[in-house]
């Protein structure tokens, strides 16, 4: 019978942990504060910024919600960055993607300075994450290690597949695997025979936004499948892989929803109270 890796009850220990160093923050004057910049009127994005904000008040964190309007030109964001920037009571700067088309995506998000990038995405980030060094690791990846580590889910000598390789998941998913010595495969849209690939895989990830892509097939009897996907089917939440396969085969899995979602928000909350701890130094 297949474990459930519980994101919510996990989620719940995270948050829980976070009150006590919120509360020293707080006494010490430094009451960690998140900047979330919302812009234009996309429905998902509203919905996973309210999420958000809603997770600060729980744990005591914060929080500032800017709007600028979907026309919103390049210079005009990055004078509002440049401005929480400096302000010495923003301690996390979020940017809710996806941005409209005429901003330069990649100048926004690097304008964040890395001590405040709680997303975890900014370049200086990625190399501290690549070299080993501490800094702040993007939230979906980080919360799966969380996962992995809280349910006791041994990983050092152990074979990793990841199937997908963006900037936000698949690539800094595997650092952290193999910083935890497993030995890890990446995946993509051009692998070769990516079903034989997963079978080899004692602990599988799938980050690949394709509904119930993996089946039966993909699955090593007895694997833990992370299944990190989050696809809308008929206004259904679906992960990647066929529940009904994943839970027949695994040795331990996460649903969707109810597994990775709840953790990447827990993440967050982290890095926020981890960018404030680093500003008092
Ligand atoms: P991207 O679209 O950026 O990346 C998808 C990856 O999957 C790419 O590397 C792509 O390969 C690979 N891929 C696509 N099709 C195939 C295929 N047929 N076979 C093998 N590989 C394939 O997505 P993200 O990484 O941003 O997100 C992945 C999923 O995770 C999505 O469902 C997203 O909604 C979800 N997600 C969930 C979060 C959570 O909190 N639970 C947070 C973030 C994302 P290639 O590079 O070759 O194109």
């Amino acid at each position: 019978m297949a474990i459930i890796l519980d994101g919510k009850l996990i989620r719940d220990q995270i948050l829980t942990e976070l009150g006590p160093r919120v509360a020293a923050l707080t006494a010490q004057g430094c009451q960690p504060q998140l900047a979330v910049i919302l812009i234009g009127n996309n429905p998902a994005s509203e919905v996973y910024v309210r999420n958000k904000i809603a997770a600060c008040e729980k744990v005591g964190i914060l929080s500032q919600k800017l709007t600028p309007p979907a026309s919103v030109s390049t210079e005009e964001l990055l004078a509002i960055i440049d401005g929480l920037n400096k302000d010495p009571n923003v301690h996390g700067i979020l940017v809710q993607l996806p941005l409209p088309p005429q901003v330069d995506a990649s100048l926004v998000l690097d304008s964040v300075v890395p001590e405040k990038d709680v997303d975890g995405f900014h370049p200086i980030n990625s190399g501290k994450l690549l070299a080993g060094a501490p800094g702040l690791r993007p939230c979906t990846p980080s919360g799966v290690m969380e996962m992995l580590r809280r349910y006791e889910i041994p990983i050092a000598g152990r074979k990793a597949v990841i199937v997908g390789r963006s900037d936000i998941v698949g690539k800094p998913m595997a650092i952290l695997l193999l910083a935890a010595n497993a030995t890890v495969t990446i995946c993509h849209s051009r692998t070769s025979n990516l079903a034989e690939e997963c079978r080899r895989a004692d602990i599988l990830v799938a980050a690949i936004g394709r509904a119930e892509m993996l089946g039966e097939d993909y699955i090593q009897p007895g694997a833990v499948v992370i299944d990190v996907g989050m696809n809308r089917v008929d206004g259904k939440l679906t992960g990647d892989v066929d529940p009904e396969a994943m839970a027949r085969l695994s040795s331990a899995y996460t649903p969707v929803p109810g597994g990775v979602g709840p953790l990447t928000i827990a993440m967050l909350m982290s890095n926020t109270v981890q960018a404030a701890e680093g500003r008092l130094g």
